[in-house]
């Protein structure tokens, strides 16, 4: 399947699903799931599961995004490794890991071969409210995971954008040191209403990250950028 949240990239799933069941998810992901009641019902129902009849199935892509239907962090250990031990033979792909509970990285960094990029989702830096939205660790949680792995190749996703402090939130996504990041408003309005940024505040925050030399990526942006 096409990802798509990066041009160029497939995503691999080896591992599917996930509970932390942010509100967004259920319109995108997990609606897409649905469509696999006859092929794996664990994969309609999103839960954590394997598929390691996939495990030697990586796309043709150069770049691979790895269980990018899911969260990885509800992976066992043993079965995570055999993952890595799978990506370590494509030096030539650059392989994404995401997850919203960047912790979970910290025993396989140094198994992570050099083509292995970091990501993980912060769509504010605000706490408050977040549980409505998520029951993924909070921003300043998932903020300090991520900034304190000791990891050199790094993402962040900053979508679907929720209102935020300015001068907060760049100073979280400077402090991290990512080599790009992504940002996009919420593409399903209609079925999921979040609090969002208003598009100046979005272009100034943007603004904020290039001064920094932080390549900033576009991806649902309603035409602020022109
Ligand atoms: S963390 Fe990702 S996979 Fe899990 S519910 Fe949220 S958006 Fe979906």
């Amino acid at each position: 399947m096409k990802s798509r949240m990066y041009a160029d990239v497939k995503t691999w799933n080896p591992f599917n699903g996930c509970l932390f069941d942010c509100v967004y998810c259920r319109p995108s992901f997990q609606a897409q799931a649905k469509r696999q009641a006859r092929n794996c019902m664990e994969c309609y129902h999103y839960v954590p599961h394997s598929h390691p009849e996939r495990l030697d199935d990586i796309p043709s892509a150069e770049t691979v995004f790895v269980c990018g239907n899911g969260d990885i962090s509800f992976c066992i250990e043993e079965y995570t490794e055999s993952i890595i031990q799978r990506v370590g033979r494509y030096p030539k792909k650059t392989f994404y890991f995401q997850s919203k509970r960047p912790d979970y990285f910290k025993p396989f960094l140094s198994q992570f071969p050099s083509n292995v990029i970091l990501v993980t989702t912060l769509e504010t830096n605000w706490d408050q409210g977040y549980r409505i939205i998520s029951k993924a660790p909070i921003p300043s949680k998932r903020y300090e995971q991520f900034r304190s792995l000791d990891y050199p190749r790094k993402v962040v996703t900053i979508e679907p954008v929720m209102d935020f402090d300015l001068d907060i939130f760049a100073g979280w996504i400077v402090d991290i040191k990512p080599e790009h990041v992504w940002i996009g408003f919420n593409s399903k309005p209609n079925q999921v209403q979040i609090p969002e940024p208003s598009k100046s505040k979005v272009l100034e925050f943007i603004e904020l990250l290039k001064a920094q030399d932080i390549e900033v990526r576009g991806k649902d942006l309603r035409d602020i950028t022109g």
